[in-house]
């Protein structure tokens, strides 16, 4: 019987699709991880610029020179981080991202901490390298925050690497400077690399984003423009890290992608060179949700942490699998919290990428089964 390779059979697909299977079309969806906003006109009118100039052909392996131009000054200016064209690479989404980073840097014997709960790519990434992913528990009492005594104490010789996500899916958590700017110092002291997923930067309320690549070299900060100027589909992010970095990284880059899309280059451009007004209505407006769900959840009397960023709400039942099951059956799609890793058997996620109105719905839905629960 013919056999796939084990790394491949050690992964999933993702329980998120699942529960897209099993809905029916009356549901309201709260399993989104996408912005429901479309893309802003400026961006749109670029890239039909682009394909009627016919900027059709590859681009640089790194991406258009300006378009990186464009991030090195994004990077200076919004996180401090001082970087140069040559040292970034523009991928296929933060999902290439994070896989060239997986392919590049990890091998048998590896240990990468991961956050746990956690975005599903970062295990399977981790597995898809043949290295161990070392689950860090991010605890509900600490606001689902990942805190660097919890990362010291995964440290040992064998650890490589990092991958931290600040704000997080699926939790919404956003980690404190303090225990950013502690693994930055850990990784220098030692020597691993910190893999950051920023790609929820722009999607914060209250508090404050920071990058740890503003305090250490050892850092690779990946961001993107699927969720900030809601570009999922257009499959379009990028990264920077020091040179020792980007060569490597470069050669999995070339031989998998090649290049990014050379029309989503040219959005990606007007999206950081335009007017940002889209991503500040867009976080008004989830704010407004955000401060709608939390009110309801805690109305229902489902436990919530504090909700600082992205869009995503990470309650705790019972049990979760249990919860979902129901909540499917009066017409709410949520996801199980053992989706994201082995500590959140209790939790399920929400998300508030959706209507005011559908929000609301799907709340007096899921009031009704904790009625009945
Ligand atoms: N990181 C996180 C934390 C995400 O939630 C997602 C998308 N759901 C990604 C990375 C992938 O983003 P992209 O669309 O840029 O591949």
């Amino acid at each position: 019987m013919f056999k796939f390779a084990s790394r491949v059979e050690s992964i999933e697909l993702s329980q998120i699709r699942k529960m897209f299977e099993i809905s029916n079309e009356n549901a309201i969806n709260l399993g989104i991880g996408e912005p429901d906003f479309n893309i802003p006109q400026n961006i749109k009118i670029a890239m039909k610029n682009a394909i009627d100039k016919n900027y059709s052909n590859y681009t640089p392996n790194k991406g258009y020179i300006e378009l990186r131009e464009e991030i090195v000054k994004k990077f200076d200016k919004e996180n401090n981080i001082k970087t140069n064209p040559d040292n970034i690479i523009v991928t296929a989404g933060a999902s290439e991202g994070l896989y060239l980073c997986s392919q590049a840097l990890f091998e048998k014997n590896d240990e990468v901490i991961i956050p746990d709960p956690g975005f599903l790519s970062y295990e399977a990434c981790v597995k898809l390298s043949e290295a161990e992913a070392i689950s860090t528990e991010c605890k509900m009492e600490d606001d689902f925050k990942l805190k660097s005594d919890e990362v010291l104490s995964k440290i040992n010789k064998n650890t490589k690497a990092i991958i931290l996500n600040s704000p997080s899916n699926p939790t919404g958590a956003v980690m404190d400077k303090e225990d950013i700017k502690a693994i930055a110092d850990l990784s220098t002291d030692y020597d691993f690399t910190i893999i950051s997923d920023e790609i929820y930067e722009k999607i914060i309320y209250e508090s404050k984003h920071y990058s740890p690549g503003k305090y250490s070299d050892n850092v690779i900060t990946i961001n993107g423009f699927s969720k900030t100027y809601a570009m999922t589909g257009l499959r379009i992010a990028y990264l920077t890290a020091n040179e020792n970095y980007i060569e490597e990284l470069l050669k999995v880059h070339q031989y998998c992608i090649a290049c990014a899309s050379s029309i989503s280059q040219k959005g990606a451009y007007e999206a950081l060179k335009g007017d940002q007004s889209f991503v500040n209505k867009m976080v008004d407006e989830f704010k407004r949700r955000r401060d709608l769900i939390a009110k309801r959840l805690d109305e229902l009397g489902l436990e919530c942490s504090q909700l600082d960023g992205a869009f995503y709400a990470f309650p705790q039942v019972e049990n979760s699998l249990e919860y979902v099951q129901k909540a499917v059956k009066a017409g709410v799609i949520t996801v199980p919290g053992s989706g994201f890793g082995q500590t959140c058997d209790c939790n399920v996620r929400m998300s508030y990428a959706t209507s005011y109105e559908n929000i609301e719905e799907a709340m007096n839905r899921l009031e009704k089964i904790n009625i009945t629960q």
